[in-house]
């Protein structure tokens, strides 16, 4: 199957997709990878995935996981887990501990490698003295807000800093000042003295070190001052033996700042950024800042909503992890960017539940059918199986009476031509049980049906007819006085337009439908033992988990994704 432009509903500018997943991983990252160790610069590949532990990872984080660890796979090298916690102000415990859940989810590992930027906090403090000793950092009394009115635009060189040409000596006392707390937050910084006339705005002097009185969740109030992402990141690459840092696009123009350093610091290797396009999916939002918000604000219910693009919330909504590599192993790793269709991921989603799930029956909104010839407290049994195309899924036995449920959509009282399920006179076919015929049509003072009179015919336990006799539907049911209730939730995309997600607005595009719950739902009582990691198929309604907020008392159900894409063939549930 091949994802491209003209298969795009939506006329966006998609990204690129390969055919198949099974093709072998191919891109300018692992060519040069290929060349780097063919030539000897190189004996082992060493990558890092470097999460900020500051929100939830979501399927963008997901591309970098699966780049960083399945390059370490292949080229038998390895992959480090570190958390770049350099900013205590945003970062937290919980998401150390949820990113770790997540990536071990997802199926990776990484054994004894795990680090923390702060673990070379001392280091990377010391590198900033010697930076200072060889005349190129030093202590800027600027405010933030004159630091940035000096740095210039892209078309207008900055200009120096009073501070600039402070001697060694002042600006290291005043750097262990910095560190030792006696100034205020924000008062002080320590900048790389660079260029200020330099063509690249990350050259103008950055800022390396920010004094900041925040509980680090690693290093307590040890510390008053902070490394900047920048600084900390290529050394804490060096220090780990890192070879290639694997970032997104948006760092490109950190790169000369990363070489910078690299080049003029003793560190004990030297790593090589590369940058590839990040991941956008349409009618979502990938960005944690983003997602975030929604999650604050109440939007969803969490940062492990079913609706929410994160790995917790794709793991809570019954997504299996194997669906989602093969989904990354999908996407392009180029410098170019674009937009993954959602339905991309769905169709990924299905094609894997669809070999793995054992399929139920559920009715989602139950329509009485009382079988009149069939005696009033009989109960059979009868043998389903479990998956239509895998004999060693096996069978299971399911409970047939008088009384049962199917859903209302599947009965019409003045059906059109194509509809072949049930109507007055007509006969179905009950799925793994019998052809019954409805004769009868009870309705409420509202004129509402609200239950089906019906007869069956004995001879056609397992649904044939001995005379041949052909009947065109086939319904999904459960025995009413056997069958235990559940609450059954839908999910719809959190944005209505593809590009919802993007822009200063996006709030105003958020779907104010993207969740149904449905109650009163009914399902095969050997659903009251599902477990929530085994996905199920109710039959023709779609794929579902259990979800966590289920009691013994109240089954409730996700709906991980739907049996056909209705989303993407422009027939949004709005
Ligand atoms: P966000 O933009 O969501 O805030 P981030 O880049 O700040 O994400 P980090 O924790 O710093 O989050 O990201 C860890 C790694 O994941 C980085 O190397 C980053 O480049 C990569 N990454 C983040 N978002 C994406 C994405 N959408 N596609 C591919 N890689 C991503
Ligand atoms: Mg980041």
């Amino acid at each position: 199957m091949l994802y491209d432009k003209k298969q795009c509903s939506n006329g966006n500018d998609m990204t690129e997709i390969k055919e198949t997943a099974d093709e072998k991983q191919q891109d300018f990252i692992r060519e040069q990878i290929k060349t780097d160790l063919e030539s000897g610069k190189i004996n082992r590949i060493i990558t890092r995935f470097p999460p900020e532990p500051n929100g939830y990872l979501h399927l963008g984080h997901v591309k970098s996981i699966c780049l960083n660890f399945g390059i370490a796979e292949e080229f038998d090298g390895e992959c480090h887990l570190r958390f770049d916690d350099t900013n205590p102000a945003k970062e937290d415990q919980e998401f150390i501990d949820a990113i770790q859940k997540d990536v071990e989810w997802l199926g990776y590992a990484w054994g004894t490698r795990i680090y923390f930027a702060s673990d070379n906090f001392d280091q990377l403090y010391k590198y900033a003295e010697y930076l200072v000793k060889t005349g190129l950092a030093y202590v800027d009394d600027l405010a933030a807000k004159e630091i940035r009115e000096l740095r210039g635009t892209l078309t207008e060189p900055g200009k120096n800093s009073p501070y600039r040409d402070r001697d060694v000596n002042e600006n290291i006392g005043l750097l262990r000042r910095m560190k030792s707390g006696e100034f205020e937050d924000g008062s002080r910084v320590l900048r790389a003295k660079i260029d200020m006339a330099s063509g690249n705005i990350n050259l103008r002097d950055p800022v390396l070190y920010r004094i900041l009185r925040a509980t680090h969740p690693r290093t307590g109030d040890d510390w008053k001052i902070y490394p900047t992402y920048d600084f900390a990141h290529g050394q804490t690459d060096a220090i780990e033996g890192v070879t290639h840092s694997l970032c997104t696009l948006e760092f490109e123009d950190h790169r000369p700042l990363y070489d910078w350093l690299i080049k003029h610091l003793p560190v004990p290797g030297k790593p090589e950024q590369y940058e590839f396009s990040r991941l956008n999916l349409t009618n979502t939002v990938l960005s944690k800042r983003r997602l975030t918000q929604l999650a604050q604000l109440g939007h969803v219910s969490g940062w492990d909503d079913p609706r929410m693009p994160t790995i917790s919330g794709l793991r809570r909504r019954g997504v299996p992890a194997p669906a989602v590599r093969d989904f990354v192993s999908r996407l392009a790793i180029s410098k170019s960017e674009g937009t993954v269709e959602a339905a991309m991921l769905d169709h990924c989603i299905r094609d894997y539940l669809n070999q793995h799930a054992e399929r139920r029956m559920a009715v989602l909104h139950p329509l009485k059918l009382v079988i009149e010839n069939y005696p009033e407290k009989k109960t059979e049994e009868l043998v389903a199986a479990n998956h239509p195309g895998d004999d060693a899924k096996g069978t299971r036995k399911i409970l047939f009476s008088r009384e049962l449920y199917v859903e209302r959509d599947d009965f019409m009282e003045n059906p059109p031509k194509k509809f072949y399920r049930l109507a007055p006179g007509r006969e179905v076919r009950l799925r793994f049980a019998y052809l019954v015929t409805c004769n009868r049509v009870i309705k409420d003072k509202a004129g509402e049906v609200v239950e089906l009179r019906c007869s069956y015919d004995p001879e056609t336990r397992g649904g044939n007819a001995p005379d041949g006799r052909k009947v065109r539907g086939t319904i999904h049911w459960v025995s009413a006085g056997h069958a235990a209730s559940a609450e059954i939730r839908l999910y719809y995309p959190l944005f209505e337009k593809p590009r919802g997600g993007n822009g200063d607005d996006y709030l105003e595009n958020l779907n104010s439908n993207s969740i149904e719950i449905i109650t009163g739902c009914f399902v095969e009582p050997s659903l009251s033992q599902a477990s929530r990691d085994k996905p199920i198929q109710f039959e023709r309604t779609g794929y579902f988990n259990l979800d966590e907020s289920a009691t013994e008392d109240q089954l409730v159900f996700n709906r991980t994704v739907g049996l056909r894409d209705s989303w993407a063939k422009g027939n949004p549930k709005k």
